[in-house]
């Protein structure tokens, strides 16, 4: 039996997730979650999953939860709040494996908690591995500890890899859909809004990766995922558009066999393969995640444009520098995300601010979570300036480069 934390419960992958315990009780059992500040679905999940504890985003939220089980009768589940509670929920003795699946740099100290605690970790939250990659993967070194990616593509290397030992593989290549701006034209990016960049073509997610993905910094942040994962330099880590988002990726071998991993865009289908890893599960009764070969009848490969998409040309150059240039990419673009949400600033907005925070970043390698923090902290801060000083001239600000 796995015992979960799950980091980010009541999110897209945190629903995903306990819809596979759902699915196999006798297999996975649900210890602790962590969640942000939708009360309402949290304390949906203490009714249904009753776990041993809960952390909120806050004191407030987390005094309101407890007022909320309180009244309904619900006991026994300890409430608590905040980084000190979900690293709380993340390492408790009785876990197991965590299910890391907070958005953004939030969820990086419980995390790295967790790694250090031993606990077998199902990846999905990204920009921890990009702002503190290193420190990461030289923990779960030292702890022995298992990084299962979540991430589909790298879920799909996961996979491949088995095919081959490390020093048998030439490259990798990673394949992105192309977003739902895949074929517009260069001179129709500074209209996009955030209702059309909302609407991705084959992924429902939550929002920040969904814009992630319009403006392929998703893919960016997952080229530097992977050579944290794979132990892999950027070049060897090439993307490639595939619309139909059937391959999930691919592994080069020196001998020139090329391994894909192919299934249904369900992102229970890794969750499940971090999950059960070394093992696979059955599935057939349980859920459907039955491929239809017919789909393969057209796939499509072709080479991103880095014109258009200047993010990934941004995080290909944050990837060789490492430290903190991949620190900054992540906030700054955390920050220019919601800022384009919030009507602030224009789509191509986004890689600006994220190339001016760029420009003005001193690159060092933090030695620690807490300077891989106070960079993130100085990157936010250069980011809000940056957008700031554009602010009611979105007109100019898309103009200034
Ligand atoms: P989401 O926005 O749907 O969910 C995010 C979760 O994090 C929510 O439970 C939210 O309450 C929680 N959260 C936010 N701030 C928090 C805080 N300060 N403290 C505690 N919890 C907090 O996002 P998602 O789509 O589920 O993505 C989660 C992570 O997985 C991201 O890093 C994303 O890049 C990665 N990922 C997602 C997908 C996908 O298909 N959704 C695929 C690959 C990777
Ligand atoms: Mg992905």
């Amino acid at each position: 039996m796995k015992k979960l934390a799950i980091l980010g419960s009541t999110g897209s992958i945190g629903n995903s997730t306990l819809s596979i315990c759902e699915s196999f009780p006798d297999r996975y059992q649900v210890v602790s979650l962590a969640a942000g500040s939708n009360i309402a679905a949290a304390f949906a999940q203490c009714q249904r999953w009753r776990p041993k504890v809960i952390s909120i985003a806050t004191e407030q939220l987390a005094a309101e939860l407890s007022s909320r089980l309180f009244d309904a009768g619900i006991t026994g589940i300890e409430v608590v709040s905040g980084t000190a509670g979900s690293i709380h929920v993340a390492t408790l003795p009785e876990v197991n494996f965590v299910v890391s699946a907070i958005v953004g740099v939030a969820g990086l100290e419980a995390t790295y908690a967790a790694v250090c605690a031993g606990k077998t970790i199902g990846l999905a939250n990204k920009e921890c591995l990009v702002a503190a990659g290193e420190l990461i993967i030289a923990a779960a070194k030292k702890h022995n500890v298992a990084l299962l990616p979540i991430d589909s593509e790298h879920n799909a290397v996961h996979q491949a890899m088995r095919g081959g030992t490390p020093a048998e593989v030439k490259q990798i290549w990673l394949t992105a859909s192309g977003g739902p701006f895949r074929n517009t034209p260069a001179a129709d990016f500074e209209s996009i809004t955030p209702a059309q960049a909302l609407k991705h073509p084959t992924w429902v997610m939550g929002q920040r990766i969904t814009i992630d993905s319009a403006t392929m910094m998703n893919k960016g942040f997952e080229v530097i995922e992977a050579c944290r994962l794979f132990d892999l330099p950027p070049a060897q880590v090439r993307v490639t558009i595939h619309p139909q988002s059937t391959v999930h990726s691919l592994v080069e071998f020196v001998d020139g066999s090329i391994l894909a991993q192919i299934s249904v865009t369900d992102m229970r289908l890794p969750i499940l393969y971090a999950l059960a890893y070394p093992e696979r599960v059955p599935v057939e009764g349980k859920i459907d995640l039955t491929f239809d070969l017919a789909t393969l009848s057209q796939l499509d490969f072709a080479p991103p444009d880095l014109d258009r998409f200047p993010c990934l040309r941004l995080a290909y150059e944050a990837a060789a520098t490492g430290g903190t240039a991949c620190i900054a990419l992540n906030a700054a673009d955390e920050i220019a995300v919601a800022s384009f949400l919030a009507g602030n600033i224009p789509f191509l907005g986004i890689p600006r601010t994220i190339e001016k925070v760029l420009e003005l970043t001193q690159t060092r390698h933090p030695a620690s979570i807490q300077e891989v923090l106070e960079a993130d902290a100085h990157a936010r801060e250069c980011a809000q300036s940056v957008i700031a000083n554009h602010i009611g001239s979105p007109v100019q600000f898309a103009k200034s480069k």
